[in-house]
C-alpha cells in the first residue's frame, strides 16, 4: 500500500536547527519568512501532497496518458489537480516577486518539491519544468520575452518544457540538427524532431512553451553552435491569450517503464516560429542554467521517492506477520510476530531512513546556498555559495537518485513476493525512481563533471567551500569524547577524499580515462563524506538537547540512532569507494572491444 505522510518534523529540524552556522549567514531578504510562516507553508504542501496528489499516484500509473488525435489526455483527476495546484500558488512559490512569485527560501522550495515527488512524481515533473524554463528566461531572455512569458509561466497558467534530445543525441548534443532559420521580423523558424520530451503535449494548461536548442544557418559544428530558442505551441495574441498553433506537433508518446501518468513525447517542429534566448551560439550556457536547476531537483525525486518508498516499507512491516524473533517472541497472540522485528528487515529499513535522512540534510544545506546565491549582499558569501551549488549540483543530482532508487528496491524486497505484485503499489516507486538516474544528464555524466569540471575549476576554489567547514568542523569537536568515535569515521572518509582527489587530479592530467574510470566513486565517496558531516552535526545537536531535557526526546533519540546507524553500516562504503579509486583504469579497460 502506498502510504505516505510528509517527514514535517525532520524538514523543520534541516531548515530550522541544522544548518544555522554554515556560512552562508542570516539572509535580509528571507527575514519576513519567519520560522512560523515557513512551518505553516509546509503544512499545506504536505495537505496537498497527502490529499490531493498521493489518490492519484496509483490510479495515474495504471492508466497513463493517452494520445488521441494529436492531443494527449492525462488520466483521470490530474487536471483538477493542476488547477487546484496552480490556484493555490504552488506553482510560484519560489520564484521572483517581480514576475509575480511569492520569492519563498529555496529550504522550503525545495521541502515542497520532496512531498510532491514523494506523492507522485510524474505529477511533479509538469509544474518543475516550467520552473526550470522560468530561470533560463529570467537569465537570459529580452526583456520583452520576460515581460510577456514570466508572469504567465511563474503563476503556472501556461507550462513549459526543455527540448535538447533528439534520436541520435541525448548525452552528446553537439550532434543536434534541429535547425533555426533567421526572419526578417527578428524571429527564428524551427524545424527537426526532438524526442523524450516531458510534458511536451498534455490537456493541463491552454498553452505549452518550449525551450528548444537548434542550430542557427552559419552555426559552427559541435556543442559551440547550438543556441535556444522559445518556441510557443500556440503563438500568443496581442491580448495574451493563445492564437494559431505554431507548427508543433505530437508524433508519439513514449510508452515507458514508470513515470506513467507524465506525457513523455515526440514533438516535431515544422517551421515553428521562435525567439532567441540569449547569444547566438551559447544555447548551451542559457540551457545550463535551466539544467542545474533542474539538476538538483532531480536530486530531489531521488529523496521523494525514496521516502515514500520507505514509509511504505515500514507501514508493511509491523504488519507483516512472518517468522518469530530471534529475541523471543514479540507478538505471544498472533501465530507470527510482524517482520519489523527481524535484524535484516531492520536493515533494509534503517538504510533507507538513512539515507533519506543524509539526503535531506545535504539538500538543505545546498538549498541554503541556493538562497544566499540570491540574496546574499556580502560578495564573498554569495561566491562561496555560487562555488558550493557548482561543486554539489552532480553530487545532489546522482547521489540522490541513486540511492532513491535504492530505497525504492529495499522497499520492494520489505515486502517479499507481494512487492513484486503491482498492487501493492511499491513496484511503482522501482519503476518511477529509475528514469532520475538517467534524465538532465545521467549519473555517469554527473560523475564526470564532478572530476572534470568541479573539482579542478578555480585549482581548486569549488572544492574548498566544502573541504572547509568539514575539516573546522573536525577540529572543533575532536575533542568531544562522546562523540569521538563518529568524528574519527569522518575523519578518516574525509582523508581518503581528500587522498582521491589528488591522486584524480594527478593520473587524470596525465591520462584523461584515469579520471573517467574513478568519476562515479569518486562522486559517491563526495556524498557519503557530505552527509557524515551532516549526520555528525545532527547528532551533536540530537544530544545537546537531549541534555537540554528537550520535550521532543523521540525525535532527537531516534535522530541518534539513526547517524549512528549512519556511521556503523553506510559509511564504511567510502572505504570500498576509495579502494576503486585507488586500483584506477587498469582491469576496467583491458578487455579488447572484441572480448565483450
Ligand atoms: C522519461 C524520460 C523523460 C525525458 N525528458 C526529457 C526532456 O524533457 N527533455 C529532453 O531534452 N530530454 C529528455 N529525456 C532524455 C534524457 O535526458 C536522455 O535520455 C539522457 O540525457 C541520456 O541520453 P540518451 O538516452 O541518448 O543516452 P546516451 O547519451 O546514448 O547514453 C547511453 C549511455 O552511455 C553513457 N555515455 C554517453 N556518453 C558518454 C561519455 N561521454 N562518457 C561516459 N559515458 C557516456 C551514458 O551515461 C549512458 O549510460 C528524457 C528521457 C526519458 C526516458
Amino acid at each position: 500500500m502506498q502510504v505516505y505522510e510528509a517527514p514535517l518534523r525532520d524538514m523543520r529540524f534541516v531548515i530550522h536547527e541544522l544548518h544555522q552556522d554554515d556560512g552562508f549567514g542570516n539572509l535580509e531578504a528571507l527575514e519576513e519568512f519567519s520560522p512560523d510562516l515557513v512551518d505553516a507553508v509546509l503544512e499545506e504542501a504536505a495537505k496537498v501532497a497527502q490529499e490531493v496528489l498521493l489518490p492519484l499516484n496509483r490510479s495515474g500509473d495504471i492508466e497513463g496518458c493517452a494520445l488521441e488525435n494529436g492531443v494527449v489526455r492525462t488520466p483521470k483527476g490530474f487536471k483538477e489537480a493542476y488547477d487546484m495546484f496552480r490556484d493555490g500558488g504552488w506553482c510560484a512559490l519560489a520564484s521572483d516577486p517581480e514576475w509575480g512569485g511569492q520569492g519563498l527560501p529555496e529550504a522550503v522550495n525545495k521541502m515542497t518539491e520532496e512531498m510532491i515527488c514523494s506523492a507522485n512524481l510524474s505529477f511533479s515533473l509538469y509544474p518543475g519544468l516550467t520552473h526550470g524554463g522560468t530561470t533560463a528566461i529570467e537569465a537570459y531572455a529580452s526583456d520583452e520575452l520576460k515581460q510577456f512569458y514570466l508572469p504567465k509561466m511563474v503563476s503556472g497558467e501556461w507550462s513549459g518544457t526543455m527540448c535538447l534530445t533528439e534520436p541520435h543525441c541525448g548525452t552528446d548534443l553537439g550532434m543536434l540538427r534541429t535547425k533555426a532559420v533567421p526572419q526578417d521580423d527578428g524571429s527564428y523558424k524551427l524545424s527537426g524532431a526532438k524526442i523524450f520530451i516531458s510534458a511536451g503535449e498534455h490537456d493541463l494548461t491552454p498553452n505549452i512553451i518550449h525551450l528548444v536548442l537548434a542550430r542557427l544557418p552559419d552555426a559552427p559544428a559541435g556543442v559551440k553552435g547550438i543556441s535556444l530558442f522559445l518556441v510557443p505551441k500556440y503563438l500568443p495574441k496581442d491580448d495574451g491569450t493563445p492564437g494559431p498553433s505554431n507548427g508543433v506537433s505530437v508524433a508519439a508518446i513514449e510508452h515507458k517503464m514508470g513515470l506513467k501518468a507524465s506525457a513523455t513525447c515526440q514533438l516535431n517542429f515544422d517551421e515553428s516560429t521562435g525567439w532567441l534566448v540569449g547569444k547566438p551560439h551559447k544555447g548551451m550556457e542559457a540551457m545550463f542554467k535551466m539544467m542545474n536547476t533542474e539538476r538538483v531537483s532531480v536530486g530531489v525525486q531521488g529523496l521523494g521517492v525514496g521516502e515514500a518508498a520507505y514509509q511504505s516499507a515500514v507501514w508493511y512491516a509491523k504488519d507483516r506477520l512472518q517468522g518469530r524473533s530471534l529475541s523471543g517472541v514479540k507478538n505471544p497472540n498472533g501465530p507470527a510476530d510482524p517482520i519489523i522485528v527481524h535484524p535484516d528487515v531492520r536493515r533494509m529499513l534503517m538504510t533507507m531512513r538513512a539515507y533519506n535522512e543524509g539526503c535531506r540534510a545535504l539538500g538543505g544545506w545546498v538549498s541554503r546556498a541556493l538562497d544566499a546565491e540570491k540574496h546574499a549582499t556580502d560578495p564573498a558569501v554569495k561566491q562561496n555559495a555560487e562555488d558550493f551549488i557548482a561543486l554539489m549540483t552532480p553530487v545532489v543530482k546522482a547521489l540522490f537518485t541513486d540511492l532513491g532508487h535504492e530505497s525504492a528496491n529495499l522497499a520492494v524486497q520489505v515486502y517479499g513476493g507481494h512487492g513484486y505484485i503491482a498492487e501493492s503499489g511499491v513496484e511503482q516507486y522501482a519503476r518511477d525512481a529509475r528514469i532520475a538516474m538517467i534524465y538532465e544528464g545521467t549519473n555517469g555524466i554527473q560523475a564526470l563533471d564532478l572530476v572534470g569540471r568541479k573539482m579542478p575549476a578555480h585549482m581548486g576554489r569549488y572544492l574548498r567551500s566544502f573541504f572547509h567547514p568539514v575539516s573546522s568542523f573536525i577540529e572543533a569537536n575532536k575533542a568531544d569524547a562522546q562523540f569521538a568515535p563518529m568524528i574519527v569515521g569522518l575523519e578518516k572518509a574525509f582523508g581518503a577524499l581528500q587522498l582521491s582527489t589528488g591522486t584524480i587530479a594527478q593520473k587524470g592530467m596525465k591520462d584523461p580515462e584515469e579520471a573517467g574510470a574513478a568519476a562515479t566513486d569518486y562522486l559517491r565517496l563526495m556524498g557519503l563524506v557530505a552527509m557524515a558531516y551532516c549526520f555528525a552535526k545532527s547528532a551533536l545537536i540530537a544530544r545537546d538537547k537531549l541534555a537540554g531535557g528537550s520535550e521532543d526526546a523521540g525525535f532527537y533519540k531516534a535522530k541518534l540512532a539513526t547517524a549512528q546507524f549512519y556511521f556503523d553500516r553506510i559509511l564504511p562504503q567510502a572505504t570500498a569507494a576509495f579502494l576503486a579509486i585507488k586500483a584506477g583504469k587498469a582491469s576496467m579497460m583491458a578487455l579488447d572491444e572484441a572480448a565483450f
